[in-house]
């Protein structure tokens, strides 16, 4: 199918693209990588009236690692494409969670178009990033012509496919806050395919403390839920030794996890397969991480 007809249009600044959304009102989309937006239009699953690219705004396409005084973060601008931020050496230096996660969202070639803020306010419960920036308690900022507001991981997705996104507002850029501490991180999951949306999908991150043992872990989940689950695992496995920890210790923070989760059956997985996958894939997750935090640390 092709899409309905639209017009398109293509500000070359921010100024002028919050401007033209502000014009088009409940008519208008951003296309930014356009991977999941132009199957959407294809499909007719949505037909705006206007489309409003973002590709050629000036100054969207940056990735930087920022220190604020606040602590450390990376910021991924509007127009950056997850390939940006996955081969960007000083992000996998200081926040390798990023590219251990987004070496599992689609192929190479998707990853080369589609934009890391695209899939965050896309918000596909599947969608690793957005995990990743609930882990991390990260943020989106979001400008219209009435001014700009930052908003919470927490605040950002409010269903499948829903976000707190008015109409009329740009999401600029994302920030995804770097741990402090002795921290390690993995991401794992399983799909039917290399590429393909997760049945299920976990993101660790471990802390350690000066004697290398278990101060704290943390994960978030993907397709195991209508939004990122995210799960403190600290109590089975604080103060265990993280680097030689027995596989049956980690399997005490998957056991947690899938006595918490509660996913969904659908036509990809039972809901108890994917709280089975849950509990392994945290425990494999989590050894891994809490070994890379002790690499870190020494
Ligand atoms: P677009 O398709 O351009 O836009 C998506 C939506 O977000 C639209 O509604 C658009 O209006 C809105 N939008 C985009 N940018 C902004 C902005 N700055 N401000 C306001 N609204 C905005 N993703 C995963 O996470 N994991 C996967 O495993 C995965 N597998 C995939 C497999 C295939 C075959 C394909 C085609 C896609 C897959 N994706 C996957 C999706 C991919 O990550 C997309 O890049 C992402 O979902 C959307 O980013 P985009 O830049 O392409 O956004």
């Amino acid at each position: 199918m092709k899409p309905s007809a639209f017009a398109y249009h293509r500000p070359g600044t921010v100024d002028e693209a919050v401007a033209t959304l502000a014009g088009v009102g409940d008519d208008g989309k951003v296309l930014a990588g356009g991977q999941s937006l132009v199957p959407m239009l294809n499909m007719r699953l949505a037909a705006p009236a206007h489309l409003v690219d973002v590709n050629r705004v000036d100054g969207l396409d940056e990735v930087r690692v920022v220190d604020d005084g606040a602590g450390a973060s990376v910021r991924v601008g509007a127009a950056a494409r997850h390939t940006d931020v996955e081969h960007d050496a000083e992000v996998a230096a200081v926040l390798p969670l990023l590219r251990q996660a987004l070496e599992h969202v689609a192929h190479p070639t998707i990853r080369n178009r589609g934009t890391t803020v695209g899939s965050l306010v896309h918000a596909d419960p599947a969608a690793e990033l957005n995990a990743v920036l609930a882990l991390l308690g990260g943020s989106v900022t979001l400008r219209s012509t009435t001014g700009s507001r930052v908003v919470n991981a927490s605040e950002l997705v409010t269903g499948p496919m829903q976000t707190c996104l008015r109409p009329d507002e740009l999401a600029t850029e994302a920030a995804f806050p770097v741990p402090q501490g002795h921290t390690g991180t993995a991401w794992t999951e399983v799909s039917r395919r290399a590429g393909d949306y997760a049945v299920c999908g976990v993101g660790v991150l471990v802390t350690v403390d000066d004697e290398l043992r278990v101060r704290s872990a943390r994960a978030a989940y993907v397709s195991m839920g209508p939004v990122p689950e995210v799960l403190d695992l600290t109590e089975p496995v604080a103060g265990i030794a993280a680097g030689g920890a027995r596989p049956d210790e980690w399997a005490a923070a998957g056991r947690l996890a899938t006595a918490r989760l509660e996913p969904d059956d659908d036509i990809h997985a039972t809901a108890a397969y994917r709280g089975h996958l849950a509990g392994v894939l945290t425990a494999r997750a989590a050894r891994a991480a809490a070994e890379r935090a002790v690499a870190r640390a020494g």
